[in-house]
C-alpha cells in the first residue's frame, strides 16, 4: 500500500490545477471577458502540444486521451442544440469508462500490433459515437436514461453517475496500491475536473475551463515523466546517477556520503540467475531509500548505491550506513525456484567519508569513498569502514 505521504505528494499539483480552475468557474463574472475568449483557443493549442510530446515520448496513451476531448469540445461548438445534448450524454458515460481503459493499458508502440489495435478501437469508438449522433436513436437514448438513484444529478443521467462512481472507485484503489502514482494521481483529478465541467456546464465557460484545466493536467504529467525518466532508476525507483551529480552540486562544504556495494552478486547471479539478482537489488533499495539521518539513497549503478548525508559528519553517516547494513545482513530473501524455495541473507560492504578542504571536487570525495570500500572488502566485507 502506498504511504499517504507520496499519495498526497502525487495528487497535490493536478489537484491545485483543479482548484484554481475552479475558483475561476465560480468568480467567473469578476474577470475581464477578453481572457475567456482565449480559453478555447489555449485548449487547442495545449493539445497540439500533447500530442507532440506524447508522440516523441512514447507516451501515446495521451494522444488517445486528448483527441476526444478536441472532439466534444469541437461538437459543443458547432453542433445544433438537440445533437448537442446527445454528445453531453454519450460523452458523460463513455469518457471516463475510456480514461480507466486507457490508464490501464500498458504503453507501446503506436505501430506495433497492440498499438494498431488501440487505434482501431478508438476509431470504432469513435464512428459509433458519430453515428448515434448523426442519426439519433430515441429507443437506445430511452434504454440509456435508465433510472438508478432516487435523487437527480440534472443535467448529469443517473447512468453516468454510475459510471463516475464505478471509475472513481477504480482509481481510487489503483491511486492507494498500485505503484504508479503519477499517473493514478492525474487521472483521478482529470476525472472529477471532466465531471465538473459536465455538471456546471450552465454556467458560463465551465466546460471550456474544465477542459482547459485537463490539457495543463496532462501537460504537466508529460514534464514530470520525462524529469522522473531523467533522474529516477527504472528498477529500484531510486533517484540514479545524475540526480547524484545534480544533487552534489548543490551541497555546501559540509557533507559525508556512503558508498555501497552489495558482496558477491556476481556469484549470486550466477547461482540464482539474473531476475532474482533484479529482485535483491530492488530490495537492497527499498532498505536504503529509508536511510535515516537525513540521508538520501542513490542507485550509483549496477549493484552499487551511494547514501548522501547533507550537512552530516562521518561519524553520523556512519552509524546510519552501519545500521543499515545490519538490518539488510538479518533481512532473509527467499528464492523460489520450481518446487522448491531457499532463505538467503544478502551483505553490503560500505565505504564513508565527509568532506575535506583537501578535496578538490565531489569526485575526488567519492574516489575516497570508493577507497574504503575497497578497504572493507579487503578486510572480508560485511562490514563498513571510515575514510
Ligand atoms: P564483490 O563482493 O567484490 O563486490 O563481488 P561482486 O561479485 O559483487 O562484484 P562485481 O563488481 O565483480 O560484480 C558485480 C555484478 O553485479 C556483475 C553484474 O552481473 C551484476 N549486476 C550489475 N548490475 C546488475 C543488474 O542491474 N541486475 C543484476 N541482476 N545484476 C547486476
Ligand atoms: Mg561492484
Ligand atoms: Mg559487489
Amino acid at each position: 500500500m502506498n504511504s499517504l505521504k507520496s499519495v498526497a505528494i502525487n495528487i497535490s499539483i493536478p489537484f491545485f490545477i483543479f482548484s484554481v480552475f475552479t475558483l475561476i468557474t465560480f468568480y467567473e463574472a469578476k474577470i475581464p471577458k477578453i481572457i475567456f475568449s482565449l480559453v478555447p483557443y489555449l485548449f487547442y493549442a495545449i493539445s497540439a502540444l500533447i500530442v507532440w510530446v506524447s508522440w516523441h515520448f512514447n507516451r501515446n496513451r495521451f494522444i488517445f486521451i486528448i483527441i476526444p476531448l478536441l472532439l466534444i469540445s469541437l461538437g459543443f461548438e458547432y453542433l445544433s442544440a438537440s445533437k448537442k445534448t446527445d454528445l453531453f450524454f454519450y460523452a458523460s458515460v463513455l469518457y471516463p469508462l475510456h480514461l480507466l481503459l486507457f490508464l490501464s493499458l500498458r504503453e507501446r508502440g503506436l505501430f506495433s500490433i497492440w498499438g494498431i489495435l488501440k487505434i482501431l478501437f478508438f476509431l470504432l469508438e469513435i464512428g459509433v459515437v458519430s453515428y448515434f449522433i448523426a442519426y439519433p436513436n430515441s429507443e437506445l437514448i430511452a434504454l440509456l436514461k435508465i433510472k438508478l438513484f432516487a435523487i437527480s444529478f440534472y443535467p448529469l443521467q443517473d447512468l453516468s453517475v454510475g459510471v463516475a462512481i464505478f471509475v472513481l472507485f477504480i482509481m481510487g484503489i489503483l491511486l492507494m496500491f498500485s505503484r504508479y502514482l503519477l499517473y493514478n494521481g492525474s487521472f483521478l483529478v482529470i476525472v472529477i475536473t471532466f465531471y465538473a465541467g459536465f455538471y456546471f456546464i450552465k454556467m458560463p465557460h465551465a466546460n471550456e475551463l474544465s477542459m482547459l484545466a485537463i490539457g495543463i493536467i496532462i501537460f504537466i504529467l508529460l514534464i514530470r515523466e520525462s524529469y522522473r525518466l531523467a533522474f529516477y532508476d527504472e528498477l529500484t525507483s531510486l533517484p540514479g546517477r545524475r540526480a547524484l551529480v545534480e544533487d552534489m552540486a548543490k551541497l555546501g562544504i559540509r557533507y559525508s556520503l556512503s558508498m555501497i556495494d552489495i558482496d558477491h552478486f556476481k556469484k549470486f547471479n550466477d547461482t540464482y540467475g539474473h531476475d532474482t539478482g533484479d529482485e535483491v537489488l530492488k530490495m537492497v533499495a527499498s532498505k536504503l531509500a529509508n536511510v535515516g539521518g537525513g540521508g538520501k539513497a542513490y542507485r550509483y549503478g549496477g549493484e552499487e548505491f551511494v547514501l548522501l548525508f547533507p550537512s552530516k559528519d562521518v561519524d553520523e553517516s556512519f552509524m546510519q550506513t552501519d545500521t543499515l547494513r545490519d538490518t539488510i545482513a538479518k533481512s532473509p530473501f527467499i528464492v523460489r525456484n520450481k518446487n522448491s524455495s531457499k532463505t538467503i541473507y544478502i551483505n553490503i560492504s560500505a565505504g564513508v567519508v565527509q568532506k575535506s578542504s583537501k578535496d578538490k571536487d565531489s569526485f575526488a570525495v567519492m574516489k575516497r569513498a570508493d577507497n574504503a570500500l575497497y578497504k572493507a572488502k579487503k578486510a572480508g566485507r560485511n562490514q563498513v569502514i571510515k575514510a
